[in-house]
């Protein structure tokens, strides 16, 4: 059967390693600050924002949670962005997805400075990802990476299958393994005959959001199994995309869900955080931006 890779386990050692890196930002004068804009009262965004603000207190980020009303405009939405990007206490700057329909994401993602854009979704961060030069690797695909690494496995050359081609999970994780020089495939809803590809997986990362998506029949025996999906089942139960008690038996590693990416992707969240906060400080060297200016996008 597979070894199981603890993405629980994974997340609590990185975490001790940031306190240490809050301690010492600290000890120079900055406190690393996150704040996270929730727009309307979702009950699923208000459990994800609340688990971000919980990571950030267990690290020692100071977190500031703006709650605004579901009617609130894209104006006030943009001012308060503007604002949070001209403070300096503010390292990052998180909108939590999805916003009401009335407002326009991709104005709002590209309203966010680059330099605090900590979700890695604004298109400057996105054209780095696809360039090799991420400067903020979205949370969950680099979650993944690091929970790959953990196997030991040197992607490059290895077939890698990534199911679920959203602009959040499946094409940056395909886009970070292809810069690892991984032979990527994407599929998604209109792939024909998905066990034909995912069958000659190494490696198959699966974020399509269906429960009970891959069977046995279609993964290759030894391969690696990512399992991204988080769905709750009518009885309450969360399970990911993966058969995991058929999948296991024929896999060499594979992700548990809950325990597995989920709490990964708040950690990377906090990495990227901590990131900036050292590079608004100088404490680490970097010249990934340069003098590089965002764009305003309003029309
Ligand atoms: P999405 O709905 O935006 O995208 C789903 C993708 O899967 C689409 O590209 C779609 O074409 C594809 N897909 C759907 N059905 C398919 C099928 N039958 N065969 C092949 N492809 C199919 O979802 P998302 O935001 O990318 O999230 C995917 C899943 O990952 C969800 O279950 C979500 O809850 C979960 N998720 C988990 C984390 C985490 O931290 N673990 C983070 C984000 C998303």
């Amino acid at each position: 059967a597979a070894r199981i890779i603890d993405g629980k386990a994974l997340s609590k050692q990185l975490r001790v390693g940031f306190r240490e890196r809050v301690a010492r930002l600290v000890e120079q004068g900055v406190q690393p600050g996150l704040a996270v804009i929730l727009v309307g009262d979702s009950a699923a965004s208000k459990v994800y924002v609340g688990n971000k603000i919980k990571a950030c207190e267990e690290c020692g980020v100071r977190s500031l949670h703006i709650a605004l009303p579901a009617d609130a405009s894209e104006a006030e939405v943009l001012a308060t962005i503007e604002r949070l990007n001209a403070d300096a206490t503010i390292h990052g700057i998180l909108v939590q997805l999805p916003l009401p329909a009335h407002i326009q994401v991709a104005r709002v993602l590209e309203a966010i400075s680059v330099h605090k854009d900590v979700d890695g979704f604004h298109l400057y961060n996105v054209g780095a990802l696809v360039t090799g030069n991420s400067i903020f690797p979205p949370c969950t695909p680099y979650g993944v990476q690091l929970l790959l690494d953990t196997t030991g496995i040197d992607v490059a050359g290895q077939n890698v299958v990534v199911v679920g081609a959203s602009n959040i999970v499946g094409k940056p994780m395909g886009l970070m393994l292809l810069q690892r020089e991984a032979t990527v495939t994407i599929c998604h809803a209109r792939t024909r005959d998905l066990g034909q590809h995912t069958i000659l997986a190494d490696i198959l990362i699966v974020a399509a959001g269906k429960p009970g998506l891959i069977v046995p029949e279609m993964v290759k025996r030894g391969a690696i199994v990512i399992d991204v999906g988080i769905n709750r089942l009518d009885d309450g139960r969360i399970v990911g995309d993966v058969c995991f008690d058929a999948v296991k038996e024929k896999a060499s590693w594979i992700t548990p869900v809950p325990g597995g990416v989920g709490p990964m992707t708040v950690t990377m969240l906090i990495e990227n955080t901590l990131r900036s906060a050292e590079r608004a400080f100088k404490a680490v060297d970097s010249d990934e931006f340069q003098d590089w200016e965002a764009p305003t996008v309003r029309s």
